[in-house]
């Protein structure tokens, strides 16, 4: 077996996007996966002719190099695009019924959920002098920026929804970098949003919100499957050692233990692992690690009978805030925003419950967690029937909360790495967690990487990797 010229440690979507650059840069790239199968968190299942997501549903870009691998990458015959009746809408929880939420400052002005005072402070927001302090949080910068309203109404479920976190304790930099990069570059988030409207113009790429036919599982699939990416399943890497011009690295697997070198390593695990492999190399850089908490999120699955649903279900779902709800963060209507989830005349709803909010959620059995999720949708949907399909997702290690001095631990963490040539660390404790960050990370540490040290067209090509022992599941390219 020829050592590959990159290892990846962690099948998630990071390390498989990463993979899939490198592949593209012609360089041979391995995977090493602790689980059964490629794609971490995300996987679709079909049960009873639904299909549901065990994590990320869809994918919301905006990013031309995101674009690029999915066209490149042959997928773009299976996207399946939002439909654009779910965009009218979205919902948010209000004194225990659903409103819709204004999407424009008009919208806004008119709506009902905001009071006369939380317009006016809004109104205001570009006459606010720029620069909190470092490492705000995102309730002091959105407070400070927009007033304690939208805080409640709009950004804590928001954070609480998309981050599991809790504003009071999230970076603002770390969990809404686009916002304050706004500010620091215009000095207000309206007049950075009407000098973004008037460049996004400018750019090829425009927003496009899409999943895949069969779901998300069809782009880790796709990537895994990629011609010059071998992905070896089962293989739990557990120790990680320098040595001269690269790492060497060793795991426990299907086959007993297995040790490789490789000049470039991308640990693409949670960070809890990736400390323990780099205690070893640099126990600074495991304890910035260590102290990145990740919060639980159970998903629950309800399939119903359209008939069994009152509520129109005219847009993507709803938002909870916390003082609405102290469990369920929030609501997706699946089967409106892609018909294909669920069977004809009926309709799959996903719920999400626990975070920073509710970590008891933890400890909850599957039954507890589906009750709670379908009780708390009843009154709300007008729901008059049990549902008839019930599935629970869960995740221990869901998402990094960007709780604390995040910046200075991200920065300390790049600080760190500049000691370790030939050592990466990538995964959505850094640089974002949804899927197009995550594309869009594995695109720029695998630049970095066909950047790093002249790579002779020739010894690329040489490289195979002819062992095909169990685990295996893409064969490698052969140029
Ligand atoms: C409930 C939920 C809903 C979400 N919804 C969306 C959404 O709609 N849209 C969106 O864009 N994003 C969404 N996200 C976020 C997105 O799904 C995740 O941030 C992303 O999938 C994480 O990918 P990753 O590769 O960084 O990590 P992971 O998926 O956690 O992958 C890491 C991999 O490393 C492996 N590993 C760990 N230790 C070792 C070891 N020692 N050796 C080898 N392998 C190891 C693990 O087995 C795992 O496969 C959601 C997340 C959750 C939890």
């Amino acid at each position: 077996m020829e050592n590959p010229d990159v290892l990846i440690i962690g099948g998630g979507i990071t390390g498989l996007a990463a993979a899939w650059w490198l592949a593209r840069g012609d360089l041979s790239v391995e995977v090493w996966e602790a689980g059964e199968r490629p794609g971490g968190k995300i996987k679709s299942t079909r049960q009873d002719g639904y299909l549901t997501e065990r994590a990320a549903s869809m994918v919301l870009n905006f990013r031309p190099e995101v674009a690029e691998l999915v066209r490149e990458a042959g997928l773009e015959p299976a996207k399946t695009a939002r439909l654009p009746a779910a965009e009218a809408r979205r919902y948010l929880l209000h004194n225990s019924s659903l409103k819709a939420l204004p999407m424009r400052m008009a919208a806004m002005m008119v709506s009902p959920l905001w009071s006369l005072r939380g317009k006016l402070r809004l109104l205001a927001e570009p006459f606010i002098f720029s620069g909190g302090r470092a490492d705000e949080t995102v309730s002091e910068f959105i407070t400070r920026r927009l007033g304690r309203e939208v805080l409640e109404k709009a950004i804590e479920p928001f954070i609480a929804g998309t981050l599991a976190a809790d504003p009071d304790m999230a970076s603002a930099a770390a969990a809404l970098p686009r916002l304050t990069a706004l500010e620091q570059r215009y000095g207000s988030l309206a007049a950075g949003v009407a000098a973004n409207r008037i460049l996004r113009r400018r750019t090829a790429c425009t927003t496009d919100t899409f999943s895949f036919r069969g779901g998300m599982g069809t782009l880790v699939e796709n990537l895994a499957r990629t011609p010059g990416i071998t992905v070896r399943t089962g293989h739990s890497a557990d120790e990680l050692a320098r040595c001269q011009d690269g790492w060497l690295v060793a795991a426990t697997t299907p086959q007993g233990r297995k040790t490789l070198f490789a000049r470039h390593v991308i640990v693409a695990t949670p960070a809890p692992a990736a400390a323990a492999l780099v205690a070893q190399a640099d126990n600074e850089l495991a304890e910035l690690l260590r102290g990145i908490r990740y919060a639980t999120v159970a998903v629950v699955h309800a399939g119903l009978s359209r008939g069994a649903v009152g509520h129109t279900l005219d847009g993507t779902g709803f938002l909870a805030p916390r003082r609405e709800s102290a469990i369920l963060t929030g609501n997706l209507w699946m089967s409106t925003m892609f018909p294909d989830r669920a069977p004809v005349g009926k309709v799959l709803l996903t719920s999400y419950l626990g975070g920073a909010r509710a970590p008891q959620v933890a400890d909850w059995n599957d039954e507890r967690l589906a009750d709670e999720a379908i009780l708390a949708l009843r009154p709300l949907l007008d729901i008059n029937a049990d549902p008839e399909m019930v599935r629970v997702d869960r995740h221990r290690e869901a998402l990094p909360m960007y709780h604390g001095a995040y910046q200075a631990r991200m920065d300390g963490i790049a600080a760190r790495l500049k000691q370790h040539t030939g050592l990466h660390l990538e995964a959505n404790y850094r640089g974002g967690v949804s899927v197009r960050d995550r594309l869009a990370r594995g695109h720029a540490v695998a630049n970095q990487i066909l950047e790093a040290q002249p790579w002779p067209s020739a010894e690329r090509k040489q490289r195979t990797t002819p062992e095909n022992s169990s685990g295996v599941i893409a064969q490698p390219r052969v140029a």
